[in-house]
């Protein structure tokens, strides 16, 4: 790729505490000193210091770039412990972007760090883009995934993809300017809102972000270096049960609203709205169902009245923690037991964190069940809100 790099490279030197650091790079014929000016002359963004974001900034810090320019605006929690592996302990309820940054300046003093305290929204995507030369996008939702996309084809930036759900992980560079395609001429359309759990819904292996995360570094390394065959038109599929990688050709589409040849959308649109979903903490898709909070269910219950409480998550799930006198009915199962559940009665379904309970609402009302209501935040937010005795998962 061709760019500020290669000026801003010529211009570069390296001291000879970093000659030492990167000897293992310089001893290749493919980087050489040269290579490793690249490296630090180079400028990337990194959307999201969590599971991809992670390994991602490790490495990339590790191997030599530059300048990393972080983006993130959450709080450690204790439940990212188990993948986001930037973040220690002792930094569960501090800022993300603190840890992130004393781990990385521990780990290469001369990567120069860019902490973007905020949320990557269409007001800020555009200018923060136009300072880097490549973006790894470590979200983990479809509006953010969107936006990243548009803004990077508009500015004429690789956007190295990544996601992960479970035991699989997918990636991909998208870069129209450089012949591929992008994010929405793979996906023009973001699924119905609450339709496809996310990872703290529907949970991941801790270790799934690390390799995808760290393919999306490589990518990023070798779009520096000029190295290779990049993934650029070839989405890569991990399948962490099978141990088995796979891969699909995406095309360009000529017709794609962003990349293609009569562009429709040249700005920044709507993208939570284009997504039909909120970004309230829990990361839950609020739809126009109807809805309670955990504190509102408690007073129903402290009242004592009739509501019947219906989870809908699995019965591994509801073992670990459940309300008192709930009805255990899993979601697929819901269909075949209605008859087990009371139409004149109101109904509050729940599950995990609100998605697929949401969907069980819907379903509900629509089978007749017309005072069924979701639990927005589901048994997550009853734990941290109402009873703190509760484990959380
Ligand atoms: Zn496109």
């Amino acid at each position: 790729m061709d760019d500020g790099i290669t000026q801003r490279a010529a211009k570069t030197e390296l001291n000879n505490e970093e000659f030492t650091r990167y000897s293992r790079h310089l001893i290749m014929p493919e980087v050489t000193i040269e290579g490793q000016r690249r490296l630090k002359a180079a400028r990337v963004l990194c959307i999201g210091a969590g599971g991809l974001g992670s390994p991602a900034a490790l490495y990339l810090a590790a191997g030599g770039v530059g300048t990393i320019g972080l983006i993130e605006f959450d709080e450690v929690d204790l439940t990212n412990l188990q993948r986001q592996i930037l973040h220690g302990t002792k930094d569960v309820g501090r800022k993300k972007l603190e840890s992130a940054g004393e781990r990385l300046r521990d780990l290469n003093p001369h990567t120069n760090l860019e902490l973007h305290d905020c949320r990557f929204t269409g007001a800020n995507a555009q200018d923060l883009v136009e300072r880097y030369d490549i973006v790894v996008d470590g979200s983990d939702n479809f509006s953010t995934r969107y936006l990243s996309n548009d803004v990077c084809v508009w500015a004429r930036k690789p956007n190295v993809y990544g996601s992960v759900f479970r035991f699989d992980g997918q990636s991909t560079v998208f870069a129209p300017h450089l012949g591929g395609p992008c994010y929405r001429c793979m996906f023009p359309e973001p699924p119905p809102a609450g339709t496809v759990p996310n990872c703290a819904e529907a949970g991941v292996l801790g270790i799934l972000p690390g390799i995808i995360g760290m393919i999306q570094a490589t990518e990023a390394i070798k779009l520096i270096l000029g190295l290779g065959d990049s993934l650029l038109g070839r989405l890569l599929l991990f399948d962490a049960l099978k141990m088995k990688f796979r891969e699909f050709n995406l095309r360009r589409d000529p017709q794609c609203p962003v990349c293609g040849e009569n562009p429709t959308i040249t700005s920044p649109i709507d993208y939570e709205e284009f997504c039909n979903m909120s970004t309230d903490s829990t990361g839950v898709a609020a739809t126009a169902i109807p809805t309670i909070s955990v504190h509102e269910l408690k007073q129903r219950i402290d009242g004592k009245t009739p509501t019947i409480i219906l989870d809908v998550r699995e019965p591994f799930e509801y073992e670990i923690a459940r309300i008192e006198n709930s009805i255990l009915i899993p979601l697929d199962e819901l269909p075949d037991r209605l008859n087990e559940l009371n139409q004149e009665t109101e109904i509050v379904a729940l599950c995990h964190g609100g998605v697929r309970s949401a969907r069980a609402v819907e379903f509900l009302r629509g089978s007749g069940f017309a005072r069924a209501i979701n639990l927005a935040g589901g048994i997550d937010a009853w734990a941290s809100e109402i009873d703190s005795e509760m484990p959380r998962y």
